[in-house]
């Protein structure tokens, strides 16, 4: 029986020896207190390992030979509701069955208490045996999670002495979850408003009542046709993000003895993939709806919800690449041209060996991202228990987490989302014509990975992100910067392993392209400072407006975000290959495709735009 948890080493290396998991499960666990948890963090890894078990066991036996199937059967708006096909509707009942609608929701209510990383670990496995399944399963544990971590974050959850849960205010909506009788939503995108959140027009407004109603519409949702909507909505009239307060809607209310829809699902949207996930165009007719948190905290809530789910996409891009590879490994391994297998031929044997390097770096990306963001907001949860009193360097170990996190996050989303589709492509071309074809679902691959660089915040998006932070860093502290410019080259001359020396050098051509944004936004900005006179030269170098200073790093956000990603994979790699010596083969690997990469995308920095720019800028003045 094929196992998908069970047959892929690389994630077995993760789970059996590459994480860490005694600080992470100590802090799920509260300290081993609670009367029904595991005795250690061994017992809890081993229930963790037989949940994998099965979810491997059940996605590659149950999902994956359906997934034709569940394309085909598609979904359907029938009077208003909803319908899944019957294969997909036997798969979810089967779920709730094996009780794995809480992996990551505590025991006391009814969950298994695994760490998110566990669930995103679930969330690979079940990936790579169909999208649309993956997609919809993560709307259950995952809105669950994110209703308690909500609750928590306003106060508005309690804790016994054993840390368990004692009560929490969407406790309802949880039980509801886990038991499997329902799932919840993500409700944003408006069809003038994706990226640019600030545009959105949905309203909620207080009446004398006390009951917030909402009005408005929302276009692509995921699972659109949940009872848990978590609604963004403007509470005040401007164009501002902080006019955004976030809200839990209910799709079905009672009302005099009644269940009436409080939001309804006008249609269902055609997609190019994923044909079995839902996604809605819903309106909001005086909606009934709980404010979340205070009013004016709806994007920062909502930028908190959407770092897990990011991370999630890079898991489910993971996921598909797993699936891509072993199909197209499968085929060239059968297939003969010119008197030898496909796998053979040099050009053939070099996409499988990229493909695989890919998903490795990635994997291990996303692994360590997920543990930083799980700890540093584990350790916060821990933190707001009865007679909790964590220490300076407690606080200061929970920030490093919280800004590795910070950082890996886009990263994450932007290389893992672009890399499933080079890589479901590529697959598609290893097929030839079959791949075209609908026989071996190649193509069906690829069609649903298309969506993953663009939902949870486009690649675009991820890019300016990660611009962002990066550069704010450097010019908070250029020194610092500076020293590590420095150190770079200096460990790149000294090293005496080529891996070391070839991660420095990539480090210092990293370092090297960001200096050069830098230099080229203070040069645009020193432009216009001394073009208005010395009076103001200094007012011009206190405001910085990053629609129009920050245009050469905007131009090259997505060559940085590459550049970065690129380094911090073979950092990580060669971190391991240092404690696990079979793991340096891997890292030199990394790293022979990687350092090129660099360079390149160095080079484009370095010697693009221009050009561009001013003419951009021409047409913005004409
Ligand atoms: C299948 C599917 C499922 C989805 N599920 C959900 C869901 O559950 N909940 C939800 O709320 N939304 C969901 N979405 C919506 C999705 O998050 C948005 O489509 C996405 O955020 C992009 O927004 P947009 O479509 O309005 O494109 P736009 O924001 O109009 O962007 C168009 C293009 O311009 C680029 N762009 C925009 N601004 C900039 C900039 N400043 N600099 C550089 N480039 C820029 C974008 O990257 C993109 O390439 C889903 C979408 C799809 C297709």
């Amino acid at each position: 029986m094929t196992n998908f948890f069970n047959d892929n080493d690389d994630l077995r290396f993760h789970f059996d020896r590459g994480i860490d998991w005694e600080p992470l499960v100590t802090a799920v666990e509260a300290g081993f207190k609670m009367p029904d948890g595991p005795a250690n963090w061994k017992d809890a890894v081993e229930t963790y390992r037989q949940v994998l078990e099965l979810v491997g066991d059940f996605s590659a036996e149950e999902v994956a030979p359906k997934a034709a199937a569940i394309e085909k059967e598609g979904v359907r708006l029938e009077n208003g509701e909803v319908r899944l096909g019957p294969t997909q509707e036997a798969i979810f009942g089967k779920l709730k069955d094996l009780g794995l609608f809480g992996v990551n929701v505590p025991r006391e209510m009814g969950g298994l208490n695994g760490p998110t990383l566990m669930y995103f670990l679930t969330a690979e496995v079940m990936g790579r045996a169909d999208a649309s399944v993956m997609v919809h399963f993560a709307f259950h544990a995952g809105i669950a999670a994110i209703l308690l971590d909500l609750s928590l974050r306003e106060g508005s959850t309690t804790f016994n002495d054993k840390g368990q849960v004692v009560s929490t205010r969407w406790q309802a909506a949880v039980d509801d979850i886990v038991a499997g009788r329902a799932w919840g939503c993500m409700d944003l995108t408006e069809s003038n408003a994706g990226s640019d959140l600030a545009a959105l027009r949905a309203k909620a407004v207080k009446g004398a009542d006390g009951v917030w109603r909402i009005n408005g519409s929302k276009v692509f949702i995921t699972s659109g046709h949940a009872q848990y909507h978590l609604v963004l909505a403007k509470t005040a009239d401007r164009a501002t993000l902080d006019a955004l307060s976030l809200f839990l809607v209910p799709a079905r209310i009672e009302r005099d003895g009644q269940t009436i829809r409080n939001v309804k699902v006008d249609r269902l949207e055609e997609k190019m993939g994923q044909h079995g996930s839902v996604t809605a165009q819903l309106s909001f007719d005086d909606a009934e709806g709980e404010l979340v948190g205070k009013e004016g905290e709806g994007f920062r809530l909502m930028l908190y919800l959407m770092n897990n789910a990011r991370i999630g996409v890079g898991f489910e891009s993971l996921g598909a690449m797993e699936a891509a590879y072993r199909m197209a490994v499968a085929f060239a391994a059968e297939r003969k041209s010119m008197g030898k297998p496909i796998a053979q031929h040099e050009l053939i044997a070099g996409y499988l060996d990229e493909m695989d390097v890919t998903i490795r770096g990635l994997r291990a990306l996303a692994i360590d991202g997920a543990y930083a963001e799980d700890m540093a907001t584990r350790l916060e949860v821990l933190w707001a228990m009865p007679g909790a009193n964590p220490t300076e360097e407690d606080r200061k170990k929970q920030a490093r987490f919280k800004r590795r996190a910070r950082m890996l996050t886009p990263l994450i989303k932007y290389a893992a989302a672009e890399a499933v589709v080079w890589l479901t492509r590529t697959n598609m071309q290893i097929h030839g014509g079959y791949g075209y074809t609908v026989e071996y679902g190649a193509e069906r691959l690829l069609r649903d990975a298309l969506v993953m660089p663009i939902y949870e915040g486009t690649s675009q998006v991820q890019a300016l992100m990660a611009l962002k932070d990066h550069l704010q860093d450097v010019m908070k502290d250029p020194q610092r910067f500076l020293r590590k410019l420095a150190d770079a080259k200096v460990r790149a001359v000294r090293a005496r392993d080529d891996l070391d020396r070839a991660l420095n050098n990539m480090r210092f051509e990293s370092c090297l392209a960001q200096q050069h944004i830098v230099l080229q936004l203070a040069k645009g900005k020193w432009t216009q400072a001394v073009s208005g006179g010395v009076s103001s030269l200094f007012q011009e170098f206190k405001h910085w407006d990053p629609r129009k200073d920050f245009s050469y790093g905007l131009l090259h956000a997505e060559h940085l975000v590459r550049i970065l990603t690129d380094v911090v994979v073979a950092e990580i790699l060669v971190d391991q290959a240092k404690r696990f010596p079979e793991r340096r083969e891997l890292a030199e690997r990394w790293v022979e495709y990687a350092a090129p990469r660099v360079r390149y995308n160095h080079d484009l920095i370095t010697r693009t735009g221009n050009r561009l720019l001013a003419s951009l800028a021409q047409s913005q003045k004409a």
